[in-house]
């Protein structure tokens, strides 16, 4: 059974980078029926507060990434990465070294000096632990010396690396903490971790990975190693691109699905598909599809996906989603009375919206209540002459029949018998029934306010 994982390092946030790195796993593991699995690597005590913690909680469950069973927490798993590295010492492919600081960097000196290597060789390698001292000792690897150290990747294909350019690497320090390196391999190793895709700063991390499963004879997992994130000038994501943790999107109310379509197509292609839900990208997600080279990040497209999302979301689902949005960025959620007003006219909020901040601007004309008092640009549309034409237009509308077809009519003919341009009346029609220079079309507007409320806020612009 295939098992993945998501293992980030509270930083605060959920990254962006991290978000995706989560859904390649979340949707490989969907696509195969297997588990995906959440792991906090919380050892950097500093910084892994609770609210760190909860941030990522936060991230993955408002993409709709949910993990299987318990999130891990790496920190608490210390005693079982010290029993491996005794383990390792047991089986003689791990040694305790006394070296000082001191003693590391007057070897490494000696090495510039001569222009040889300065990975540290340690003398303890091969010292009988019989003379061991007793002084603080940490735990390193012992690496092969010769020869080639390799990984297969999905991604990258087949990677080596001279074995020499591989140092001992320190397992467990002197504080028997744990390192990085040990903890990753221990925990995926318990965990029942089958496949690992991740960004491809942590590729020579696998090669060194790889010799720590050896040393404990553990079947190394399947590795798929995907080029980080580039920003729309081509260069590794950053903060001056713009925002960078997942709650910003949130924010700028992109919706769930919408994030889910548009971080699926950075850095993986399924054909010239790029408008897909999530059920799809479930059936079509493999290995096969992961690029080589780094994706950017591009909000004009994210918008786009955002358009064919927000058009194809289910009416509850678009409904939880305002909500959702509404609560995080500090506003009152929709009442139950407002809420079904929403939902009623649902499919003109839709119609051309990228974010939920579009669907909600758009819900205007239905949520707010008279009187309109117009915006800066709104009140520029009702001047006089325009004014005098809605007067006009309260009188013609007394007579129309009030249907889609009914109001389109009396509007043209209305438009007709003076010469003028619909929009010469659309625009400050909407002015004055919104307040605002942005809504649905003013015949949807007017068919889903009623007769009485259209020409009630009509007067109240015109008097
Ligand atoms: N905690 C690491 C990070 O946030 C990821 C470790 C891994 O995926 O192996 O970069």
């Amino acid at each position: 059974p295939v098992v993945t994982r998501f293992a980030p390092s509270p930083t605060g946030f959920l990254h962006i980078g991290g978000a995706r790195t989560a859904l390649f796993n979340w949707l490989y593991a969907r696509n195969q029926g297997g588990k995906f699995l959440l792991r906090i690597e919380d050892t950097d005590r500093e910084r892994s507060t609770p609210e760190a913690t909860a941030a990522i909680y936060d991230g993955l469950k408002w993409l709709g990434l949910d993990w299987d069973g318990e999130a891990i927490s790496q920190f608490e798993r210390r005693h079982r990465h010290a029993e491996v590295a005794q383990a390792m010492l047991d089986n003689g492919t791990a040694y305790r070294c006394y070296a000082t600081q001191d003693e590391i960097e007057a070897f490494r000196e000696a090495a510039r000096a001569k222009g040889e290597s300065t990975l540290y060789q340690s003398p303890w390698r091969d010292a009988d632990p019989a003379d061991a001292p007793d002084l603080p000792s940490v735990v390193r690897l012992k690496a092969p010396r010769e020869g080639e150290v390799r990984i297969k990747d999905k991604v990258q294909k087949d990677v080596k690396w001279q074995a020499d350019t591989l140092d001992d690497m320190v397992l467990l320090r002197s504080d028997g903490t744990p390192t990085y390196m040990l903890a990753v391999v221990v925990d995926d190793y318990d965990m029942g971790v089958t496949h690992i895709i991740r960004g491809d700063d942590h590729l020579i991390n696998a090669g060194r990975q790889s010799l720590i499963y050896r040393a404990m004879g553990w079947k190394v997992p399947v590795f798929a190693h995907i080029p980080l994130i580039h920003g729309d000038d081509g260069k590794k994501l950053s903060k001056r691109h713009g925002a960078l943790g997942a709650e910003a999107y949130r924010e700028m109310g992109y919706t769930p699905a919408t994030m889910r379509n548009y971080l699926t197509r950075l850095g993986w292609s399924h054909g010239n598909d790029e408008l897909f839900t999530t059920e799809q990208a479930v059936e079509w997600f493999d290995f096969k599809g992961l690029g080589k080279s780094p994706a950017r990040l591009d909000l004009k497209k994210l918008d786009h996906v955002g358009g064919y999302q927000i058009g194809i979301a289910p009416d509850d689902v678009l409904l939880a989603d305002l909500q959702t949005y509404l609560r995080a960025t500090g506003q009152d959620e929709l009442d139950e009375e407002a809420r079904a007003k929403v939902a009623d006219v649902l499919p003109l909020l839709r119609d051309r919206s990228k974010k939920l901040t579009d669907v909600l601007e758009k819900a205007y004309f239905i949520l707010g209540s008279r009187p309109f008092t117009p915006d800066a640009a709104a009140e520029k549309l009702l001047d006089s002459v325009s004014l005098g034409i809605l007067k006009e237009l309260t009188a013609a509308l007394q007579h129309a029949t009030w249907t889609l077809e009914g109001l389109e009519t009396c509007l043209k003919d209305f438009a007709q018998a003076r010469d003028l341009k619909l929009g010469k009346i659309a625009q400050p029609l909407r002015a004055a029934l919104t307040g605002r220079t942005v809504s649905p079309s003013v015949f949807d507007m007017m068919a889903a306010l009623g007769k009485e409320e259209t020409l009630g806020r009509l007067q109240d612009a015109t008097s």
